[in-house]
């Protein structure tokens, strides 16, 4: 088996053709369903979409799906994961801020946090939520076009002062586009001239119909400022994210994404990572994009050192052999040599899908276009 054109490789994947398409095209590959790709591709693929590759011999390459796919009976519930975006300055720092402010053991603890690209609060009724700190659809899309969908719901902050503007719209189309579910926190209800009314019936010039023009999205109204309507968002995304039923298993070899990395001064290489399932452990041996490591230690966003991190846990990771890019999907293999093999592979189908000169790179479109 030489070749194998990409929707073959989706079936025996069980992903959807496009997923796949997506992939390539972020490698630099234009190639649609029905193309071929050759084995060494192929194996990449398998692996980054976190399938085993079984070599049955050399020129051999077998993807074995078995035991990967989490059973029903072991899936738990998650937290959910959560992003802000809108308009600039209608208040989403502010409101992250002010989320964060809830959470009731940081409360506690007098508040020592750090930034490390997420953190979670703890509601009343003692679930988790997950946060992405860095607000805007910037982020969001660029995590997007790099294949990973860490989002499972969209806050959009609208300024009841100011009302829908460009980037508001900008937001409803990618949240949209994604098919993430949204709730609308009307800011700022403590400014002068704040019209919630007004936000409410301009949200369905863009086919955003909230709860009270009676439509499905949620609404509610809030003041980062004044620290109002914030237990009542909370529990508005608690009650969106019961009804995604979000879960994931815990108990296996942990997989997750790189919410953003950096080259420490005195640490190295560290990455925050959203563990999207199973538990990473330290000692556990990884790839991360065409990195390798073992986690040597891992520090949580109150600044605590932890042993452990479950499904929607974002953890600072220690003990990469360098800085990955953020989007990259971590893997947690059995052993060294495995995790240097897939690093040095990975690298190196990326190097060669770069330079090669084939009539379906990315580079040579564009140079026929120019
Ligand atoms: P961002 O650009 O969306 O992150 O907006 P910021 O959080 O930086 O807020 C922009 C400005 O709006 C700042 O001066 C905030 O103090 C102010 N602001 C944010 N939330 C509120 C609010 O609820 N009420 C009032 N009156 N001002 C707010
Ligand atoms: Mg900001």
């Amino acid at each position: 088996p030489e070749a194998i054109t990409v929707g073959e490789l989706a079936k025996r994947m069980d992903e959807k053709g496009a997923d796949l398409v997506k992939s390539l095209f972020k490698m630099g590959m234009a190639v649609t369903v029905n193309q071929t790709v050759d084995q060494d591709t192929a194996e990449l693929l398998v692996t980054e979409f976190g399938h085993n590759i079984q070599r049955v011999s050399e020129s051999d390459v077998e993807i074995g799906i078995e035991g990967d796919e989490d059973k029903d009976a072991d899936l738990k519930p998650r937290p959910p994961v959560v992003t802000i975006m809108g308009h600039v300055d209608h208040g989403k720092t502010s409101l992250l801020d002010a989320l964060r402010g809830t959470d009731v053991v940081a409360g506690e603890a007098g508040g020592i946090t750090q930034h490390i690209g997420a953190y979670q609060v703890k509601t009343k009724e003692g679930t988790e939520i997950t946060f992405l700190d860095t607000p805007g659809h910037e982020a969001f899309t660029a995590m997007r076009a790099r294949g990973a969908n860490v989002t499972d719901i969209v806050i959009i902050v609208v300024a009841a002062n100011d009302g829908i503007m460009p980037q508001t719209i900008e937001a409803i189309n990618h949240t949209k586009a994604a098919g993430v579910p949204m709730i609308i926190a009307i800011n700022k209800m403590d400014a002068e001239g704040a019209d919630a009314k007004n936000v409410r019936a301009r949200l369905l010039e863009h086919e955003v119909v909230v709860e009270e023009m009676s439509g499905d999205v949620q609404d509610v109204e809030v003041s980062a400022l004044k620290r109002t309507g914030l237990d009542e968002l909370m529990e508005k995304i608690t009650l969106q994210a019961e009804l995604l039923e979000l879960k994931a298993n815990p108990d296996r070899a942990a997989e997750g994404t790189v919410i953003e990395a950096k080259l420490d001064k005195g640490r190295g290489p560290v990455a925050t990572i959203l563990v999207s399932r199973g538990t990473l452990k330290t000692g556990d041996i990884f790839v991360v994009g065409a990195e390798s490591g073992k986690v040597r230690a891992m520090v949580n966003d109150k600044g605590e050192q932890v042993k452990e991190a479950g499904p929607s846990v974002p953890v600072e990771v220690l003990g990469l052999s360098g800085v990955p890019g953020a989007g990259d999907p971590l893997t947690v293999v059995p052993d060294e040599a495995r995790a240097r093999e897939v690093a040095e592979y990975r690298a190196d189908v990326l190097q060669r899908a770069r330079t090669t000169q084939t009539p379906t790179s990315v580079e040579n479109m564009f140079s026929a276009m120019a």
